[in-house]
């Protein structure tokens, strides 16, 4: 790998919400679940996890929704961008690839959720796969409304 560029930068596409790590990755993953799917309305994300004592934000204020019982998801609610993750209990924050000022400094490691890639798409290399069997609980959390109470009670206030 060649010169890296530190601090790890970036934001989202119109420039409101800007982050830096003062770390490198702690990892960088493909997950092809169904939550990532639908939440980048895409094929997959390439997540990449900071530690949080290295990451802060240093522009604009990030929007949440609970995205599923055990995560929550960031978005620049100007530019829709989705911008962070942050599982519950865990406080090292996933933010995705192509936000990044430098995607190219940080090359992929390895594939999860595989059982919800879409058969059409190829993947064309050989790192390690692995299953994340999460389909059932994104059905279950849509069986108990778990999505539209979320926006009732925020349409509330
Ligand atoms: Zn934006
Ligand atoms: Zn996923």
């Amino acid at each position: 790998m060649g010169e890296k560029t530190m601090p790890v930068t970036g934001g989202c596409l119109c420039g409101a919400i800007r982050y830096e790590s003062t770390e490198p990755p702690n990892w960088v993953v493909c997950c092809h679940c169904r939550i990532c799917q639908q939440a980048h309305g895409q094929l997959f994300d390439v997540g990449v996890e900071f530690p949080g004592e290295a990451f802060r934000y240093t522009k604009g204020e990030v929007t949440y929704y609970q995205s599923s019982p055990w995560a929550k998801r960031g978005f620049c609610a100007n530019c829709g961008s989705p911008v962070d993750t942050w599982y519950k209990d865990d406080s090292d924050p996933i933010v995705h690839i192509g936000s990044l000022d430098h995607p190219e400094d940080w090359p992929l490691e390895r594939h999860v959720g595989i059982e919800s890639k879409v058969p059409w798409h190829v993947i064309g290399d050989d790192l390690p796969q692995r299953q994340t069997d999460v389909s059932k609980h994104v059905e279950a959390a849509k069986a108990q409304e778990f999505y539209s109470a979320r926006e009732s009670s925020r349409l509330g206030g």
